[in-house]
């Protein structure tokens, strides 16, 4: 479709980054052109009816930030351990090589608040899984997760079984 092209043809494979055999999806063509940019936010935001849009840092920032301003919802940031400077939650989840921890303001929600997250590429699902666990425990509810591109053969979608995925593009 027209989206999907409007994606496609602005998104960089960069060979070896950020490790020898990763191909990374590099996104920043898309968010310089005013128009794809635009499509994209508005695509993010039309199906759900939330309270609360969670960004995950740092690209998921990004999109979330006007996603949050788009829908009428307010925005809350998911950081990496030791940057939010309240109380927080944290979630920790396997790289392919080492872990890493996220977190959340304890107070970010109010109990029951309907929550969309917001990433701009789910690969494995590592992440989304746990700012997925770190929404709950904060006492909200995550209505779906929502991304600009699904990288489906790394399977992300099935360690995501409890919750809507909604993805722009899957390639
Ligand atoms: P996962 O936890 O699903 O393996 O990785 C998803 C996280 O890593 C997301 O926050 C995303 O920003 C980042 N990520 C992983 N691979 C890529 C990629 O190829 N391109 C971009 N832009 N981000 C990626």
């Amino acid at each position: 479709t027209d989206l999907t092209s409007l994606i496609l043809d602005r998104i960089r494979d960069v060979p070896d980054y950020p490790q020898p055999g990763v191909l990374f999806k590099d996104i920043t063509p898309l968010l310089a052109d005013p128009v794809a940019f635009a499509a994209v936010v508005d695509a993010l935001a039309g199906t759900y009816r939330v309270d609360k849009i969670v960004g995950i840092e740092a690209r998921g920032f990004i999109l979330a930030a006007p996603v949050a301003h788009r829908a009428g919802a307010g925005f809350v940031p998911v950081r990496k351990k030791g940057k939010l400077p309240s109380e927080t939650l944290e979630a920790s989840y396997d790289l392919e090589y080492g872990s890493a921890t996220i977190e959340v303001h304890r107070d970010a929600f109010h109990p029951g608040e309907r929550v969309l997250i917001v990433d701009d590429v789910l690969a494995t699902g590592g992440t989304a899984q746990a700012a997925v666990e770190l929404v709950r425990r904060a006492g909200a509810d995550v209505v779906a997760i929502a991304v600009l591109m699904e990288l489906g053969f790394l399977k992300g979608r099935d360690r995501l079984v409890d919750v809507e995925v909604h993805s722009l593009v899957v390639v």
